[in-house]
Protein backbone atom coordinates (compact mmCIF):
# COMPACT_ATOMS: atom_id res chain seq x y z
CA UNK A 1 0.00 0.00 0.00
CA UNK A 2 1.29 3.26 -0.78
CA UNK A 3 0.96 6.62 1.74
CA UNK A 4 -2.20 7.61 0.04
CA UNK A 5 -3.99 4.02 0.84
CA UNK A 6 -2.29 3.72 4.22
CA UNK A 7 -3.96 7.27 5.41
CA UNK A 8 -7.55 6.45 3.25
CA UNK A 9 -7.43 3.29 5.04
CA UNK A 10 -7.00 5.17 8.52
CA UNK A 11 -9.36 7.41 8.22
CA UNK A 12 -11.78 5.13 6.49
CA UNK A 13 -11.36 2.99 9.70
CA UNK A 14 -12.62 6.30 11.73
CA UNK A 15 -15.45 6.60 10.51
CA UNK A 16 -17.92 6.46 13.41
CA UNK A 17 -15.21 8.39 15.33
CA UNK A 18 -15.69 10.78 12.63
CA UNK A 19 -19.70 11.09 12.92
CA UNK A 20 -19.59 10.95 17.13
CA UNK A 21 -16.84 13.78 17.18
CA UNK A 22 -19.06 15.85 15.25
CA UNK A 23 -21.92 15.37 16.09
CA UNK A 24 -20.18 15.96 20.26
CA UNK A 25 -19.05 19.16 19.16
CA UNK A 26 -22.44 20.38 17.59
CA UNK A 27 -24.16 19.08 20.98
CA UNK A 28 -22.38 22.27 23.03
CA UNK A 29 -24.63 25.17 21.84
CA UNK A 30 -21.39 27.46 21.68
CA UNK A 31 -23.85 30.45 20.55
CA UNK A 32 -22.06 33.81 20.02
CA UNK A 33 -23.62 35.91 20.89
CA UNK A 34 -23.38 35.74 23.88
CA UNK A 35 -20.51 33.01 23.69
CA UNK A 36 -21.98 29.94 25.35
CA UNK A 37 -20.46 26.63 26.44
CA UNK A 38 -16.82 27.97 25.20
CA UNK A 39 -14.86 26.75 27.89
CA UNK A 40 -16.77 22.99 27.83
CA UNK A 41 -15.90 22.61 24.09
CA UNK A 42 -12.36 23.44 24.86
CA UNK A 43 -12.31 21.26 27.50
CA UNK A 44 -14.03 18.18 25.71
CA UNK A 45 -10.92 19.12 22.82
CA UNK A 46 -8.11 19.25 25.25
CA UNK A 47 -9.38 15.62 26.42
CA UNK A 48 -9.71 14.49 22.72
CA UNK A 49 -6.15 15.53 21.80
CA UNK A 50 -4.55 14.59 25.33
CA UNK A 51 -4.72 11.62 24.48
CA UNK A 52 -3.31 11.44 21.29
CA UNK A 53 -0.21 12.81 22.96
CA UNK A 54 -0.76 17.27 22.30
CA UNK A 55 0.36 19.04 24.82
CA UNK A 56 -2.88 21.64 25.13
CA UNK A 57 -3.18 25.34 26.46
CA UNK A 58 -6.18 27.01 27.38
CA UNK A 59 -6.59 30.67 26.62
CA UNK A 60 -8.44 33.02 27.58
CA UNK A 61 -8.82 36.23 25.87
CA UNK A 62 -8.96 37.97 29.18
CA UNK A 63 -10.07 41.65 28.27
CA UNK A 64 -10.50 41.08 24.81
CA UNK A 65 -14.20 42.78 23.08
CA UNK A 66 -16.65 40.05 24.57
CA UNK A 67 -14.89 38.74 27.50
CA UNK A 68 -16.47 38.70 31.18
CA UNK A 69 -17.09 36.80 34.10
CA UNK A 70 -20.01 35.44 32.48
CA UNK A 71 -18.82 34.43 29.45
CA UNK A 72 -15.18 34.42 29.14
CA UNK A 73 -13.32 33.62 25.74
CA UNK A 74 -12.00 30.37 25.82
CA UNK A 75 -9.16 29.23 23.25
CA UNK A 76 -7.80 26.11 22.87
CA UNK A 77 -4.37 25.22 21.42
CA UNK A 78 -3.42 21.61 21.14
CA UNK A 79 0.60 20.97 19.91
CA UNK A 80 2.08 17.76 19.08
CA UNK A 81 5.69 17.50 18.81
CA UNK A 82 7.27 15.35 16.05
CA UNK A 83 10.33 12.90 16.34
CA UNK A 84 12.77 16.00 14.73
CA UNK A 85 12.88 19.60 14.11
CA UNK A 86 10.58 20.77 11.37
CA UNK A 87 8.01 22.56 10.38
CA UNK A 88 4.46 23.01 12.40
CA UNK A 89 1.33 22.62 10.59
CA UNK A 90 -1.09 24.56 12.37
CA UNK A 91 -5.12 23.89 11.97
CA UNK A 92 -7.43 26.54 13.43
CA UNK A 93 -11.00 26.10 13.92
CA UNK A 94 -13.67 28.54 15.12
CA UNK A 95 -15.83 26.45 17.59
CA UNK A 96 -18.38 29.47 18.28
CA UNK A 97 -21.79 29.51 16.19
CA UNK A 98 -24.17 31.69 14.80
CA UNK A 99 -28.09 31.97 15.91
CA UNK A 100 -30.38 29.43 15.33
CA UNK A 101 -33.03 31.10 13.92
CA UNK A 102 -36.12 30.36 12.08
CA UNK A 103 -37.00 27.47 9.44
CA UNK A 104 -34.98 24.52 11.20
CA UNK A 105 -37.51 20.74 10.77
CA UNK A 106 -34.44 19.37 12.99
CA UNK A 107 -33.19 20.35 16.50
CA UNK A 108 -30.61 22.39 15.42
CA UNK A 109 -28.23 20.77 18.23
CA UNK A 110 -29.39 17.72 18.20
CA UNK A 111 -26.46 16.65 15.29
CA UNK A 112 -28.71 13.84 13.47
CA UNK A 113 -26.99 11.97 11.43
CA UNK A 114 -29.44 10.90 8.12
CA UNK A 115 -28.83 8.74 4.81
CA UNK A 116 -29.12 10.13 1.73
CA UNK A 117 -28.53 7.86 -0.14
CA UNK A 118 -25.12 9.64 -1.28
CA UNK A 119 -22.08 10.90 0.38
CA UNK A 120 -22.33 8.49 3.78
CA UNK A 121 -25.21 10.75 5.06
CA UNK A 122 -25.65 14.18 6.73
CA UNK A 123 -25.54 15.33 9.65
CA UNK A 124 -27.79 18.43 11.12
CA UNK A 125 -27.16 20.81 13.29
CA UNK A 126 -25.96 24.62 13.94
CA UNK A 127 -21.81 24.81 12.61
CA UNK A 128 -22.39 21.19 11.47
CA UNK A 129 -20.69 23.23 8.23
CA UNK A 130 -19.86 26.04 9.68
CA UNK A 131 -17.71 24.45 11.42
CA UNK A 132 -17.45 21.86 13.37
CA UNK A 133 -17.46 19.32 10.56
CA UNK A 134 -14.28 20.98 9.55
CA UNK A 135 -12.59 21.04 13.01
CA UNK A 136 -13.52 17.05 12.91
CA UNK A 137 -12.33 16.58 10.09
CA UNK A 138 -8.86 18.19 11.13
CA UNK A 139 -8.69 16.27 14.36
CA UNK A 140 -9.00 13.19 12.30
CA UNK A 141 -6.79 13.96 9.54
CA UNK A 142 -3.81 14.56 12.44
CA UNK A 143 -5.25 10.87 14.27
CA UNK A 144 -4.97 9.56 10.92
CA UNK A 145 -1.50 10.60 10.13
CA UNK A 146 0.24 10.32 13.31
CA UNK A 147 -0.82 5.91 13.22
CA UNK A 148 0.51 5.74 9.78
CA UNK A 149 3.95 8.41 10.49
CA UNK A 150 4.56 8.14 14.16
CA UNK A 151 8.33 9.39 12.98
CA UNK A 152 7.06 12.72 11.55
CA UNK A 153 9.68 15.67 11.64
CA UNK A 154 8.02 19.02 12.94
CA UNK A 155 4.82 20.04 14.67
CA UNK A 156 0.93 19.69 14.59
CA UNK A 157 -1.42 22.71 16.15
CA UNK A 158 -4.80 22.20 16.30
CA UNK A 159 -6.77 25.66 17.84
CA UNK A 160 -10.36 26.15 18.13
CA UNK A 161 -11.01 29.42 18.81
CA UNK A 162 -13.44 31.59 19.78
CA UNK A 163 -15.74 34.55 18.36
CA UNK A 164 -15.10 34.45 14.52
CA UNK A 165 -18.50 35.01 13.94
CA UNK A 166 -18.22 38.70 15.61
CA UNK A 167 -14.84 39.35 14.78
CA UNK A 168 -12.16 37.15 15.70
CA UNK A 169 -10.98 39.44 18.76
CA UNK A 170 -11.53 37.30 21.57
CA UNK A 171 -10.07 34.45 19.31
CA UNK A 172 -7.59 34.11 16.94
CA UNK A 173 -6.79 37.88 16.87
CA UNK A 174 -5.73 37.14 21.05
CA UNK A 175 -3.95 34.64 20.25
CA UNK A 176 -2.23 36.17 17.76
CA UNK A 177 -1.31 38.88 19.41
CA UNK A 178 0.17 36.71 22.33
CA UNK A 179 2.43 35.18 19.78
CA UNK A 180 0.32 31.68 19.39
CA UNK A 181 1.19 32.50 15.24
CA UNK A 182 4.38 34.05 15.34
CA UNK A 183 6.46 32.57 12.27
CA UNK A 184 9.30 30.70 13.94
CA UNK A 185 6.11 28.76 15.84
CA UNK A 186 3.84 27.91 13.08
CA UNK A 187 4.90 27.77 9.65
CA UNK A 188 1.33 26.66 7.51
CA UNK A 189 -2.14 27.30 8.60
CA UNK A 190 -5.31 25.51 6.90
CA UNK A 191 -8.40 26.85 8.14
CA UNK A 192 -11.21 24.21 7.73
CA UNK A 193 -14.10 26.75 7.03
CA UNK A 194 -16.58 25.23 4.54
CA UNK A 195 -15.38 26.35 1.17
CA UNK A 196 -15.51 22.56 -0.02
CA UNK A 197 -13.37 19.75 -0.43
CA UNK A 198 -12.11 21.06 -4.18
CA UNK A 199 -11.27 24.28 -3.51
CA UNK A 200 -8.27 26.40 -1.80
CA UNK A 201 -9.76 29.48 -0.75
CA UNK A 202 -6.42 31.70 -1.06
CA UNK A 203 -7.70 34.65 1.21
CA UNK A 204 -10.33 37.79 1.07
CA UNK A 205 -11.57 41.23 -0.13
CA UNK A 206 -11.03 44.40 2.78
CA UNK A 207 -13.78 45.79 4.66
CA UNK A 208 -14.25 49.39 5.84
CA UNK A 209 -17.62 50.30 7.81
CA UNK A 210 -18.42 53.59 8.53
CA UNK A 211 -21.07 55.71 10.06
CA UNK A 212 -21.87 58.61 8.45
CA UNK A 213 -23.74 61.42 10.22
CA UNK A 214 -25.34 64.24 8.54
CA UNK A 215 -26.65 67.37 10.91
CA UNK A 216 -29.92 69.08 11.01
CA UNK A 217 -31.70 71.22 12.66
CA UNK A 218 -35.01 70.72 15.24
CA UNK A 219 -38.56 72.31 14.15
CA UNK A 220 -41.88 71.84 14.81
CA UNK A 221 -43.28 69.66 11.99
CA UNK A 222 -45.91 71.78 10.92
CA UNK A 223 -43.20 74.63 10.08
CA UNK A 224 -40.37 72.75 8.78
CA UNK A 225 -39.31 76.08 7.38
CA UNK A 226 -38.26 77.08 10.61
CA UNK A 227 -35.74 73.98 10.92
CA UNK A 228 -33.78 72.23 9.15
CA UNK A 229 -33.98 68.60 8.04
CA UNK A 230 -31.23 65.55 8.75
CA UNK A 231 -33.79 63.37 6.49
CA UNK A 232 -33.54 65.28 3.60
CA UNK A 233 -29.61 65.96 3.68
CA UNK A 234 -29.13 62.54 4.04
CA UNK A 235 -31.03 62.32 0.95
CA UNK A 236 -28.78 64.44 -1.02
CA UNK A 237 -26.36 61.91 0.20
CA UNK A 238 -28.16 58.90 -0.82
CA UNK A 239 -28.94 60.52 -4.27
CA UNK A 240 -25.29 61.26 -4.95
CA UNK A 241 -24.10 57.62 -3.75
CA UNK A 242 -26.69 55.87 -6.24
CA UNK A 243 -25.71 58.85 -9.39
CA UNK A 244 -21.84 58.46 -8.95
CA UNK A 245 -20.38 56.25 -6.79
CA UNK A 246 -22.01 53.14 -7.71
CA UNK A 247 -21.88 53.11 -10.99
CA UNK A 248 -17.97 54.17 -10.32
CA UNK A 249 -17.76 50.78 -8.32
CA UNK A 250 -18.66 48.78 -11.04
CA UNK A 251 -16.03 49.79 -12.69
CA UNK A 252 -14.14 48.47 -10.18
CA UNK A 253 -12.66 44.84 -11.32
CA UNK A 254 -10.40 42.36 -9.49
CA UNK A 255 -7.98 39.62 -10.64
CA UNK A 256 -8.88 38.08 -6.71
CA UNK A 257 -10.86 34.83 -7.76
CA UNK A 258 -13.81 36.11 -5.79
CA UNK A 259 -16.87 33.83 -5.36
CA UNK A 260 -19.51 34.20 -5.97
CA UNK A 261 -18.89 36.31 -9.33
CA UNK A 262 -20.67 38.98 -8.41
CA UNK A 263 -18.52 40.26 -5.84
CA UNK A 264 -15.49 40.09 -8.19
CA UNK A 265 -15.85 44.29 -7.95
CA UNK A 266 -16.00 46.43 -5.27
CA UNK A 267 -19.13 46.51 -2.95
CA UNK A 268 -21.25 49.04 -0.72
CA UNK A 269 -24.17 47.97 1.33
CA UNK A 270 -26.22 50.22 3.07
CA UNK A 271 -26.42 48.46 6.35
CA UNK A 272 -28.86 50.60 8.22
CA UNK A 273 -30.45 54.28 8.44
CA UNK A 274 -31.67 56.11 11.29
CA UNK A 275 -33.55 59.75 11.37
CA UNK A 276 -35.60 61.90 13.36
CA UNK A 277 -36.60 60.63 16.81
CA UNK A 278 -35.95 57.47 18.10
CA UNK A 279 -38.89 54.53 16.88
CA UNK A 280 -41.07 54.00 19.94
CA UNK A 281 -40.81 50.58 21.84
CA UNK A 282 -42.82 47.79 20.40
CA UNK A 283 -46.58 48.05 22.15
CA UNK A 284 -46.44 51.47 22.42
CA UNK A 285 -49.45 52.80 20.98
CA UNK A 286 -49.41 56.62 21.32
CA UNK A 287 -48.31 58.63 18.12
CA UNK A 288 -44.72 60.14 17.35
CA UNK A 289 -44.27 63.86 17.95
CA UNK A 290 -44.02 66.11 15.34
CA UNK A 291 -40.47 66.97 14.83
CA UNK A 292 -37.98 68.15 11.79
CA UNK A 293 -34.93 65.88 11.97
CA UNK A 294 -31.51 67.40 13.65
CA UNK A 295 -29.64 64.02 12.71
CA UNK A 296 -29.58 61.30 10.33
CA UNK A 297 -27.36 58.18 10.31
CA UNK A 298 -26.16 55.76 7.81
CA UNK A 299 -24.08 52.66 8.14
CA UNK A 300 -21.75 51.74 4.98
CA UNK A 301 -20.14 48.76 4.66
CA UNK A 302 -17.95 48.69 1.87
CA UNK A 303 -15.87 45.82 0.57
CA UNK A 304 -12.73 46.13 -1.19
CA UNK A 305 -10.28 44.80 -3.76
CA UNK A 306 -6.23 43.87 -2.96
CA UNK A 307 -5.96 46.58 -5.93
CA UNK A 308 -7.52 49.15 -4.22
CA UNK A 309 -6.27 51.37 -1.42
CA UNK A 310 -8.11 52.27 1.56
CA UNK A 311 -7.38 55.41 1.31
CA UNK A 312 -8.79 55.58 -1.59
CA UNK A 313 -11.63 53.92 -0.71
CA UNK A 314 -12.46 56.60 2.43
CA UNK A 315 -11.67 59.76 0.19
CA UNK A 316 -14.15 58.17 -3.17
CA UNK A 317 -16.65 58.53 0.28
CA UNK A 318 -15.49 61.81 1.62
CA UNK A 319 -15.20 63.57 -1.23
CA UNK A 320 -18.81 63.07 -2.32
CA UNK A 321 -20.01 64.76 1.24
CA UNK A 322 -17.33 67.54 0.84
CA UNK A 323 -18.73 68.15 -2.88
CA UNK A 324 -22.37 68.43 -1.24
CA UNK A 325 -21.18 70.66 1.64
CA UNK A 326 -19.85 72.88 -1.08
CA UNK A 327 -23.28 73.08 -3.19
CA UNK A 328 -25.57 72.30 -0.78
CA UNK A 329 -27.32 74.87 1.37
CA UNK A 330 -27.06 74.10 5.42
CA UNK A 331 -25.42 70.43 4.73
CA UNK A 332 -23.04 69.29 6.97
CA UNK A 333 -21.65 66.09 8.24
CA UNK A 334 -19.38 63.48 10.34
CA UNK A 335 -18.27 60.49 9.38
CA UNK A 336 -16.58 57.82 12.01
CA UNK A 337 -14.64 54.50 10.99
CA UNK A 338 -16.18 51.47 12.56
CA UNK A 339 -13.84 48.86 11.41
CA UNK A 340 -11.72 48.09 8.69
CA UNK A 341 -9.76 45.10 7.33
CA UNK A 342 -7.34 44.84 4.59
CA UNK A 343 -7.41 42.26 2.05
CA UNK A 344 -5.14 39.02 2.08
CA UNK A 345 -4.90 36.52 -0.59
CA UNK A 346 -1.84 33.96 -0.08
CA UNK A 347 0.30 33.67 -3.00
CA UNK A 348 -0.40 30.24 -5.28
CA UNK A 349 3.10 29.41 -5.06
CA UNK A 350 3.43 29.08 -1.12
CA UNK A 351 3.58 25.97 0.18
CA UNK A 352 0.72 24.98 1.80
CA UNK A 353 -0.90 26.45 -1.03
CA UNK A 354 0.66 23.87 -3.48
CA UNK A 355 0.57 20.76 -1.06
CA UNK A 356 -2.96 21.41 -0.50
CA UNK A 357 -3.23 21.41 -4.72
CA UNK A 358 -1.55 18.08 -4.96
CA UNK A 359 -3.61 16.75 -2.42
CA UNK A 360 -6.92 17.32 -3.70
CA UNK A 361 -5.30 16.00 -7.28
CA UNK A 362 -4.52 12.78 -5.74
CA UNK A 363 -7.92 12.31 -3.29
CA UNK A 364 -10.18 13.61 -6.12
CA UNK A 365 -8.91 13.39 -8.70
CA UNK A 366 -9.58 16.89 -10.44
CA UNK A 367 -7.49 19.79 -10.74
CA UNK A 368 -8.11 22.15 -7.56
CA UNK A 369 -10.11 25.39 -7.77
CA UNK A 370 -8.31 28.95 -6.21
CA UNK A 371 -11.24 31.23 -4.82
CA UNK A 372 -11.36 34.28 -2.86
CA UNK A 373 -14.11 34.78 -0.24
CA UNK A 374 -15.99 37.68 -0.08
CA UNK A 375 -16.36 38.44 2.93
CA UNK A 376 -13.70 38.28 6.16
CA UNK A 377 -12.59 35.36 8.42
CA UNK A 378 -9.61 34.93 10.64
CA UNK A 379 -6.87 35.02 8.22
CA UNK A 380 -6.92 38.62 8.59
CA UNK A 381 -5.39 38.35 12.06
CA UNK A 382 -2.89 35.69 11.18
CA UNK A 383 -2.17 37.17 8.06
CA UNK A 384 -1.80 41.16 9.88
CA UNK A 385 -1.04 40.65 13.27
CA UNK A 386 0.60 37.22 13.18
CA UNK A 387 2.69 38.06 10.04
CA UNK A 388 2.36 34.56 8.82
CA UNK A 389 1.81 34.59 4.88
CA UNK A 390 1.48 30.89 4.46
CA UNK A 391 -2.57 30.54 5.24
CA UNK A 392 -5.48 29.01 3.55
CA UNK A 393 -9.25 27.92 4.37
CA UNK A 394 -9.71 24.79 3.15
CA UNK A 395 -12.66 22.54 4.77
CA UNK A 396 -15.68 20.44 3.87
CA UNK A 397 -19.35 21.69 3.61
CA UNK A 398 -20.70 23.64 1.39
CA UNK A 399 -20.38 27.68 1.93
CA UNK A 400 -24.20 28.86 1.20
CA UNK A 401 -25.59 26.35 3.86
CA UNK A 402 -23.99 28.20 6.74
CA UNK A 403 -25.67 30.07 8.97
CA UNK A 404 -29.02 28.56 7.17
CA UNK A 405 -31.89 26.38 8.57
CA UNK A 406 -31.15 22.84 8.42
CA UNK A 407 -27.58 23.37 7.76
CA UNK A 408 -26.12 19.66 7.61
CA UNK A 409 -22.10 18.41 6.32
CA UNK A 410 -21.82 15.42 4.57
CA UNK A 411 -20.04 12.30 5.96
CA UNK A 412 -17.52 11.94 2.52
CA UNK A 413 -17.00 15.07 2.48
CA UNK A 414 -15.52 15.36 5.73
CA UNK A 415 -13.46 11.77 4.96
CA UNK A 416 -12.64 13.21 1.71
CA UNK A 417 -10.94 16.78 3.04
CA UNK A 418 -9.76 14.46 6.33
CA UNK A 419 -7.68 12.81 3.87
CA UNK A 420 -6.38 15.74 1.89
CA UNK A 421 -5.37 16.95 5.29
CA UNK A 422 -3.58 14.00 6.05
CA UNK A 423 -1.95 14.18 3.13
CA UNK A 424 -0.54 17.85 3.29
CA UNK A 425 0.88 16.86 6.66
CA UNK A 426 2.65 14.14 5.29
CA UNK A 427 4.39 16.19 2.49
CA UNK A 428 5.10 19.25 5.12
CA UNK A 429 6.58 16.93 7.94
CA UNK A 430 7.75 14.53 5.94
CA UNK A 431 10.53 12.50 8.14
ZN1 LIG B 1 -17.03 29.96 9.90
Amino acid sequence: MDLTDRLSAEIRSRRESLIALTQDLIRIPTLNPPGLHYREICDYLSDRLSAQGFVTALVRAEGAPGDSEAHPRWNLVARREGAAPGDCVHFNSHHDVVEVGHGWTRDPFGGALEDDGQNGGRIYGRGACDMKGGLAASIIAAEAFLAVCPAFRGAIEISATADEESGGFGGVAYLAQQGWFDPDRVQHVIIPEPLHKDRICLGHRGVWWAEVETKGRIAHGSMPFLGDSAIRHMGAVLEEVEHSLYPLLATKRTAMPVVPEGARQSTLNINSIHGGEAEPEPGYTGLPAPCVADRCRIILDRRFLIEEDIAEVKAEVTGLLDGLKVRRAGFDYDIRDLFEVQPVMTDREAPVVRSTAAAIERVLGRVADYVVSPGTYDQKHIDRIGRLKNCIAYGPGLLHLAHQPDEWVGVQDMEDSALVMALVLADLLAA
